[in-house]
Formats: C-alpha cells, structure tokens, sequence
C-alpha cells in the first residue's frame, strides 16, 4: 500500500491516536446543519470520521502524495488538490456557508485564520488543531500575556473556546510544540462599529510595542503632528489591558480627533 513521507516544508505531522482524532471530528457537531470544509487532510485520518457523519464534505490538500493516497484510499471523498489560501471560499458550496476544519499545517495557520476573518459570513463555525501557543493567543482576554493582535481580530467576530491540549508524541513526526483544539463560533456583530481598516492598524501598531503606553506607541500611527484624542482614559493604558470593545471607542476617538 502507498505511503505518505512526512515533508516538513508543508507542517506535516500526520496524527496516530485514533481517538483524538474522533475526539477532533466531533468538534463539528456543533453545526450538523452545514458541509464541512477541511484543510490538509493528509493521510485522512480526521477525514474518516469526519465523512462518518451525514453532511456534505470537502477537503483541500496541497500535498500531490497526499491527494493520490486518498483518491486510492477514499475514493469517495471530495479531494481538491491546491493551496487553501487560493481557494475561492465562495464557490465551493454554492455560495453556502460551511464549517471549516482541520488538522492544520501550522506554518500557516494565522493566514489560516485571517483568511476565516475575511471570509466570517461565510465561516460561522471553525474548530481544529494547532499548535497550542497559537490556540493560547486566539482565546485570551484582556489580562493575559497571551493577549494579542489575534486575540482582539478575532474576538471581535468569533467566541474562542480552548477545547483540549494534545501531547506531540501522538504525532509522526512528532512535533517541536504542544498542540491544541480549539472552535470559534461567530458572534452576534454585524458592524464593527468604527473604521476597520484604522482598528486593525491601531491593534497592530500597540500589540507591536505591547510594553508601551498607547499614547507613545499610537504616534506611529498619526504621523508625530496629529493630535491624538484629547481626554481618552486609554492612553495611559498597555494595549493588554484593553477589551475588543475598548480598542472600538478608541479608534473612533481617533478618527474624531483627526477630523
Ligand atoms: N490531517 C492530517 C495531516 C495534518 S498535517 C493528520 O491529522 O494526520 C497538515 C496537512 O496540511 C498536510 O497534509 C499538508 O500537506 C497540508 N497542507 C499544508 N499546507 C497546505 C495548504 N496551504 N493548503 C492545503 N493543505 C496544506
């Protein structure tokens, strides 16, 4: 029977234990009404669970090897052989929205997610494994050191929920990190409520100077002689100990005080 080499170039670790990966596919569950997109499939072993279930799927690998072990191992299964960061996210359910899922290759696993972000009225439900220091960020409060630019991008469309870490020796091979399940639902936001290009930009612009006050690391955003918002209570604060609603008010005290 044909075999797959792990490649390191595209995060292949390829998971042994047969109930974390059930464990994994029920995360899904959570919306039994839509199709199931998953990234990286592999060798399947998340995908034989997932196609247990009576919905429609589809998985997206990048791998050759990868895809020719499936046609000859599942051949049932919906394989599109490509990269998931160049896959048209509209057509490929009729414009449906769908739950998205994987193992992922964690090299890129925050475009993975910026990519959801981009895409969130399509993505109502996303769950899956990686590694767990990424996983850690994405459900952090305000607070916490692990609090970032993740965390507040994608808090403010999705509810996080760490689910379960997952120990690297249940990999071949095994990997350098933990890892970790997590799923994120979309929340009830329809608008942000403030100028999004500016939010992320004033997000960006602290998170990358996270020991700074706002008011020193936010004159890189305004150029030095644009006055920045007069009386805001947040510019003697660090970016950690600002809520998605706070970064909110802020950027639109910004974009006030530029007129
Ligand atoms: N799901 C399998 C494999 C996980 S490893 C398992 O649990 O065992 C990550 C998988 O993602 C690999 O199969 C790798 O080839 C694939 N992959 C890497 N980059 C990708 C991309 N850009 N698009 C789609 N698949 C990708």
């Amino acid at each position: 029977m044909r075999t797959v080499k792990p490649k390191k170039a595209l995060g292949q670790h390829f998971l042994r234990d047969m109930d974390i990966a059930r464990a994994i596919a029920a995360t899904v569950d959570a919306r039994p009404d839509l199709p199931i997109l998953e990234i990286g499939p592999g060798t399947g072993v998340l995908t034989q669970f997932l196609k247990e279930r009576d919905r429609q799927l589809k998985v997206i690998e990048i791998d050759r090897e990868s895809v020719m072990y499936l046609h000859e191992n599942m051949p049932d299964v919906n394989v599109i052989e490509g990269d998931f960061l160049k896959l048209d996210l509209n057509g490929l359910f009729d414009g449906g929205q769908f739950v998205l899922t994987g193992n992922y290759p964690y090299n890129i696993s925050s475009q993975i997610f910026f990519r959801m972000l981009e895409n969130r009225e399509l993505i109502p439900c996303c769950t899956g494994m990686l590694q767990r220091e990424v996983a850690q960020r994405i459900c952090s409060g305000p607070g916490n050191r692990n609090y970032g630019i993740l965390s507040v991008l994608l808090q403010a469309w999705y509810d996080t929920e760490y689910l379960f870490t997952v120990h690297e020796n249940v990999f071949d091979p095994p990997p350098k990190v933990k890892s970790a399940v997590l799923r994120l639902t979309r929340n009830s936001r329809t608008q942000l409520g403030c100028n999004e290009a500016l939010f992320r930009k004033v997000v960006k612009c602290t998170f990358g100077m996270r020991r700074k006050m706002l008011r020193n690391s936010l004159r890189q955003v305004y150029e030095k002689d644009v006055p920045l918002p007069a009386d805001s209570p947040y510019l003697d604060r660090r970016p950690e100990q600002l809520s998605v609603s706070d970064f909110i008010s802020l950027t639109n005290m910004m974009e006030q005080a530029a007129g």
